[in-house]
């Protein structure tokens, strides 16, 4: 009887939305819009909004709905699974299983975006909760219809940034986002690349130390003398000789790089960039062939399911080999590219602007407003 009355008002709704999606596409190419993957591949969720001036309260959708769907919020808010968000929702049917879209104006994706990732931060820290959602704000304007494929433009995780909709806003990360309305960073008039990590222990990475590819002139080191404070400005992790071997063997083998197994290593050559002091290249050495690991597939090869993400904290770190064991000795959290954010942090407290906090970070751009 449930799922009866559930398909018939998916029919409904879908069917009188069909005509309906019409404006929010238009409207998307005019005012900036923004499309954000809430749920990727669910078989069931419950849903309130909307359609077609009915209102549905915590209405079930299951891969058997009639698809796409549409719920606004008509001025309230719409919720996924009990959590509200700003805007409208898309749902549609990929490969039978249903993904959930959160459609809205770019500010209030901002909005739900820098407490999560810069935290909770007091009256005396606004401008770094203002160039926090510069950054924000930049990152989802370079990255429109990445995921055009998929129909959406931004997932709601790490793997873009963190965005947990209404319930993680606070009212001076709000008006941090207001005061800076309509604000990104450029370069030569392009939005820019805006990479930001947790710590980068002193000095920021190059942008080829994390990723292979053409670097943006914009993200190259930069020394932060602010970051000290942060609990991940430096750590260690030590290892006994012969777990340290097995624990590299195994990160070979997972980021795919071939290592025989009855190849002995021979020494361990680490490779850095002299400014970033980052581990551009990390040789192993063997009686045959030197096996080469490129810096951006260290903290791949050397991470542990314990770790965040399953990588190491940073390619910033010394090996000490000692009698029995070896340790690693790192600095920073994260890739390292772009704005520190416990530096970022720092330089608030200490009465920077958040103009200069950006471009201490990303050198050469500019800040301009989109229209
Ligand atoms: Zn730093």
């Amino acid at each position: 009887m449930m799922l009866a009355v559930s398909l018939c008002a998916a029919v409904f709704v879908s069917l009188l939305f069909c005509v309906s999606c019409t404006p929010y596409v238009r409207k998307y190419q005019k005012t900036k819009l923004v499309r954000v993957a809430l749920l990727c591949g669910v078989d069931r969720v419950t849903v309130s909004g909307i359609a077609h001036k009915k209102a549905y309260d915590q209405h079930t959708v299951t891969v058997n709905s009639a698809f796409p769907m549409y719920f606004s919020s008509a001025g309230s808010y719409v919720e996924v699974n009990g959590t509200q968000y700003r805007g409208n929702l898309e749902l549609k049917l990929l490969d039978n299983r249903i993904w959930v879209m959160n459609v809205l104006d770019m500010d209030d994706y901002v909005k739900g975006v820098v407490p999560c990732e810069i935290g909770r931060v007091s009256e005396d820290l606004y401008e770094v909760a203002k160039a926090q959602a510069v950054a924000a704000r930049t990152y989802a304007f370079a990255h429109l219809d990445q995921h055009q494929d998929l129909g959406f433009d931004l997932y709601s995780s790490v793997q873009d940034q963190v965005y947990k909709g209404v319930r993680c806003e606070t009212d001076i990360t709000n008006r941090a986002v207001d005061a800076t309305a309509r604000e990104i960073l450029t370069y030569k008039g392009q939005p820019v690349e805006a990479k930001y990590h947790s710590t980068c222990g002193g000095q920021t990475a190059d942008f080829n130390d994390a990723w292979p590819g053409t670097a943006p002139p914009y993200l190259r080191s930069v020394r932060c003398p602010y970051c000290s404070q942060s609990p991940h400005y430096t750590w260690e992790k030590t290892y006994s000789k012969s777990a340290f071997f097995v624990h590299l063997r195994k990160g070979l083998e997972k980021a795919g790089i071939s290592l025989p197994r009855d190849t002995r290593i021979q020494n361990i050559k680490l490779v850095r960039n002299r400014k970033s002091k980052r581990i551009i290249k990390l040789v192993i050495v063997t009686g045959n062939e030197d096996i080469e690991v490129p810096g951006y597939r260290i903290r791949t090869v050397l991470g542990s399911p314990g770790d965040p993400g399953g990588l190491l904290k940073s390619n910033y770190f010394i090996l000490d080999t000692r009698r029995d064991s070896i340790v690693l000795k790192g600095n920073g959290w994260g890739h390292g590219v772009g704005m520190c954010q416990f530096g970022a942090i720092e330089m608030a407290r200490r009465g920077m602007s958040y103009k200069k906090i950006l471009y201490h970070y990303y050198k050469g751009t500019k800040i301009s407003k989109v229209r």
